[in-house]
């Protein structure tokens, strides 16, 4: 299997409640090393740019609401077919549906306030990670 990169996304749920370091460890643990990494407090603009693949969901609005509610860690992940790693480690986008020992299961709020977002194929993932970092700041 290929050495990937993918994109993530630590979520204002998760910030505000002090879980950075824990879920950082959870991609570590995963095999993923955090080859890029910062807090930002994301602007309308950018919440509704990023998610521009759901504009028409009914929950955009509030989706956006909540990614600028509180700041943000956006990474990128490293690993061997990291994409896929990434999504198992995460868990299903509902915890209620998450397994066991994944991030959602054990730190998300709801379907919304889910903790983290992770690039769902290698193509996002490239897009995703030049939407936040130039290459400068991506350090292996
Ligand atoms: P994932 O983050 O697992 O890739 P999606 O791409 O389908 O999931 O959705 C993007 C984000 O939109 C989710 O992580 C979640 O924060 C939010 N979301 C998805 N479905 C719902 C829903 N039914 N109600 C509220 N928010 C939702
Ligand atoms: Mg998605």
């Amino acid at each position: 299997m290929a050495n990937q990169r993918t994109f993530s996304i630590i979520k204002p749920d998760a910030t505000k409640r002090n879980l950075t370091g824990a879920i950082i460890k959870k991609f570590e643990d995963g095999g993923l090393r955090v080859v890029a990494s910062k807090r930002i407090q994301m602007t309308r603009e950018k919440a509704e740019g990023f998610y521009a693949v759901h504009s028409e969901r009914p929950f955009f609005g509030e989706l956006c609401d909540f990614m600028i509610s509180e700041p943000v860690v956006v990474q990128v992940l490293d690993g061997e077919n990291a994409v896929a790693k990434n999504r198992e480690i995460m868990g299903a986008t509902n915890p209620a549906d998450a397994d066991e020992g994944t991030i959602r299961k054990e730190f998300a709020l709801s379907i919304g306030e889910n903790s983290v977002h992770g690039s769902d194929s290698l193509e996002n993932a490239k897009i995703e990670i030049e939407f936040f970092f130039n290459d400068a700041e991506i350090v292996g």
